[in-house]
């Protein structure tokens, strides 16, 4: 048994729940996941190793796999829950392209101590954080800003020769 089965074991037992055949699958289909995966994402890759699985199934599991701490509930603003693998994962945070989708994922320990802090101060037991940036990456801000750059060059030497 690998470390996330055992760490998923000891939580459904004690749930009261059972280890199944279904629900050792759809741990195993996630853990071979990479990056960011939606409950929809999951459900398709598991019916292809056994279409007798349930979506509910599915979506049960893995919000037993959140509980556990083996997954991370993320959130990029397209109103749908993504879960990424957690469990002795660094923390990191995430930007997110509106243009393209892009996700970049980044880690600032300042970032986090400023919300350590916060929460300190107004006296609140943080227990996760999900911080999102949206906006436009490099490559979608160089193909969408071309002619930009001219304008504002000649409004900035207008303005010197004035002076
Ligand atoms: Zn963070
Ligand atoms: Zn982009
Ligand atoms: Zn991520």
């Amino acid at each position: 048994m690998t470390e996330e089965q055992e760490v998923f074991l000891k939580h459904i037992q004690k749930q009261g729940l059972k280890r199944t055949a279904q629900r050792d699958l759809i741990l195993d289909v996630f853990l071979h996941t990479e990056g960011h995966v939606s409950g929809e994402d999951l459900y398709q890759l598991v019916r292809e190793k056994d279409p007798t699985v349930g979506q509910t199934t599915v979506y049960r599991t893995l919000r037993l796999l959140t509980d556990a701490g083996l997954a991370r509930e993320v959130r990029f603003g397209d109103g749908r829950a993504h879960y990424e693998h957690n469990y002795k994962h660094e923390h990191h945070d995430h930007m997110i392209c509106s243009e393209c989708g892009k996700i970049i994922e980044f880690y600032s320990p300042e970032l986090e101590a400023i919300q350590d802090a916060m929460a300190a101060k107004y006296k609140f037991k943080l227990t996760e954080h999900l911080l999102r940036m949206i906006g436009v990456c490099s490559t979608c801000r160089r193909s969408s800003a071309k002619p930009a750059p001219r304008k504002e060059l000649a409004a900035h030497a207008a303005k010197s020769t004035r002076r």
